[in-house]
């Protein structure tokens, strides 16, 4: 067993939605690598920098977010002889990532475990009022926000009120 920790930059398109991890910045990754019989099962937290906006007024949102990862890495088929057997094929989702060389790519790993951590839908505080469906204007900037309008069906009544006055 092995403990690690790794800063890495973020690969680019690390998100969904409104929220995303800025490409470039920084990666923590606070892991345990462990042997077992299949190849090296990882687990541990990864931490990012989310930079995201609000779904109702789409003012600016920044968090910090951690996940959970945990992943088995399998060895690729090998014969007695410690030789490859078989090519891995990327293509099936289901089949459990392998490990390359002496690599472990963790990208697909990091990304799955940071998206499903992500809000569908973030909001810059819990009761954001949104925006003014008027004129947009963001509602919680001015709390007595209102529009002076004439409710359509009143608009002929108001019609025939004019019609009275010029009588
Ligand atoms: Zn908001
Ligand atoms: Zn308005």
């Amino acid at each position: 067993m092995k403990e690690i920790t790794r800063q890495v930059p973020a690969a680019a398109g690390l998100g969904s939605g409104l929220a995303k991890v800025p490409e470039s910045t920084e990666v923590d990754l606070d892991l345990r690598l462990e042997s077992v019989v299949e190849g090296v099962y990882v687990s541990g937290t990864v931490r990012v920098d989310v930079a995201a906006e609000c779904a109702r007024c789409l003012e600016p949102v920044a968090w910090e977010q951690t996940a959970d990862i945990e992943e088995l890495f399998v060895y690729p088929p090998q014969d007695a002889h410690g030789h490859v057997t078989a090519e891995v094929d990327d293509e099936d989702d289901d089949a459990p990532p392998s490990i390359e060389g002496d690599l472990i790519d963790l990208e697909a790993t990091v990304r799955d475990a940071v998206v499903l951590t992500l809000p569908i839908a973030p909001t810059c505080r819990e009761d954001c009022s949104g925006l003014c469906t008027m004129c947009g204007a963001r509602l919680d900037d001015d709390p007595g926000h209102s529009h002076e309008t004439t409710d359509p069906r009143w608009a002929a009544l108001g019609a025939l009120l004019d019609e009275e006055k010029d009588d």
